[in-house]
């Protein structure tokens, strides 16, 4: 059984976040057997005991799931009821319970408290163990509904969010680091569905690298399903920006080549946004001033869901989704080759624009976007032996 996250506050749109939501588990779940039945209030998938455990793995990375029960169905006949309770918590650790019935089923004989007796009277006589109605281990919750009787304990937490692709597309500047993973699982979790765009500069950069970017996008493809991975060659702008600008604008110059490069990009992909991973303070380019020069190149909104997070705690939700591990492996990223001794902290716009006239930046935009590779087939395992 599924309980429905944030979604179910959005009155009007329920019926929309729901659906989206039930397409974004049929895609999850595509490798199972499974039966999906929803309605407002819950959402119940079918399958069989020997897949749960493995279903309710890959639910609890589904966004819009508040909560997910495991649990079992039978008639709502009393007899079949005590069977599966004493059934069911044999296999359970617990010193104290307590019994929850909910009654939807108005044509079922036995009233709720009534019923709470009975299932209490018959776990006291089957197991040591006390009632305890106020902080019991487990609670036995009992929900009677027309089609039949739901029997569970736990709760397993979901992820919480709005389904992801509720809110249109967002284009991810990712690289092989921590934040920018983080921030792309942070933007799925906003119902934010991403591409990603990651630039390459070989032979300077390695294929290690670009591996470990696939592999970084695969991981936070478990969130999704449905991302890919753009690669843009940077190698030729790159080196024209290293020989045409000063030491310290570098940077400052090959960030707003990267945007240029993303906002049209974007557009031609249709994504409404882009995303990345940049957090304020963190390096020269991510002053507020280097920020403001950099995205004077774009009219696209940038979301920046890192960007007043500290690094330690950018770093704890990285190893919560388990990019940290790969993100820290050692291969060059373009942002770090040719970096310079003293990137500028403050640049000033009309530098960056004089510096630009050096050299046909529009052509060169035009080729990187015309030479993109896609990789389109995520799939997690596939990467696992790339590094
Ligand atoms: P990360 O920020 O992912 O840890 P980083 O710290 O090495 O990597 P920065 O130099 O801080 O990267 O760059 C800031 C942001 O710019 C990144 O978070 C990412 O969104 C984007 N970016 C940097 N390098 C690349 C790249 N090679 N391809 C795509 N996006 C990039
Ligand atoms: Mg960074």
């Amino acid at each position: 059984m599924i309980k429905y996250g944030e979604l179910t506050t959005k009155k009007d749109n329920r019926s929309f976040f729901i659906k989206k939501l039930v397409s974004n588990i049929k895609n999850i779940l595509k490798d199972f057997d499974f039966e999906i039945k929803y309605d407002r209030v819950r959402m119940y998938i079918f399958a069989d005991n020997k897949y749960i455990d493995k279903i309710a793995l890959k639910l609890s990375k589904v966004f819009g799931i508040h909560g997910i029960v495991i649990c079992h169905k039978v008639n709502n006949n009393t007899d079949e009821i005590k069977e599966k309770v004493v059934e069911i918590l044999k296999e359970t650790n617990f010193n104290t319970f307590k019994v929850e019935t909910k009654r939807a089923d108005k044509s079922f004989e036995i009233h709720t408290m009534d019923f709470n007796n009975i299932i209490g009277s018959l776990v006291l006589k089957n197991f040591s163990c006390k009632v305890d109605v106020h902080n019991p281990d487990i609670i036995l919750h009992i929900e009677i509904r027309v089609d039949g009787t739901y029997i569970y304990t736990n709760e397993i937490k979901g992820k919480g969010g709005y389904p992801v692709g509720i809110q249109g597309k967002g284009l991810l500047m990712l690289s092989g680091g921590i934040d920018s993973p983080v921030a792309g699982y942070l933007a799925l979790k906003r119902g934010v569905d991403l591409e990603c765009l990651y630039f390459e500069s070989p032979p300077h950069t390695s294929l290690e690298a670009k591996n470990k970017v696939i592999k970084l996008a695969s991981i936070i493809n478990e969130y999704s399903g449905n991302i890919r991975v753009h690669i843009v060659p940077f190698t030729k702008l790159q080196e024209t920006i290293y020989k045409m600008v000063p030491p310290n604008y570098m940077i400052t110059i090959m960030r707003r080549m990267m945007y240029r490069i993303s906002e049209r990009y974007a557009k031609k992909i249709k994504c409404e946004i882009l995303v990345n991973g940049e957090s304020i303070g963190q390096v020269a380019s991510q002053t507020i001033t280097s920020m403001s020069v950099i995205n004077e190149v774009t009219n696209m909104p940038v979301v920046r869901p890192v960007a007043c997070l500290d690094k330690l705690e950018i770093i704890n939700i990285a190893e919560q989704i388990n990019t940290y591990e790969t993100s820290i492996l050692p291969y060059e990223d373009c942002c770090t080759i040719f970096v310079p001794k003293h990137p500028i902290i403050n640049p000033k716009l009309d530098k960056c624009l004089e510096y630009e006239k050096r050299f046909d930046y529009d052509a060169l935009i035009e080729e990187c976007i015309d030479n993109i590779e896609v990789v389109k087939d995520l799939s997690f395992n596939k990467f696992e032996d790339l590094l």
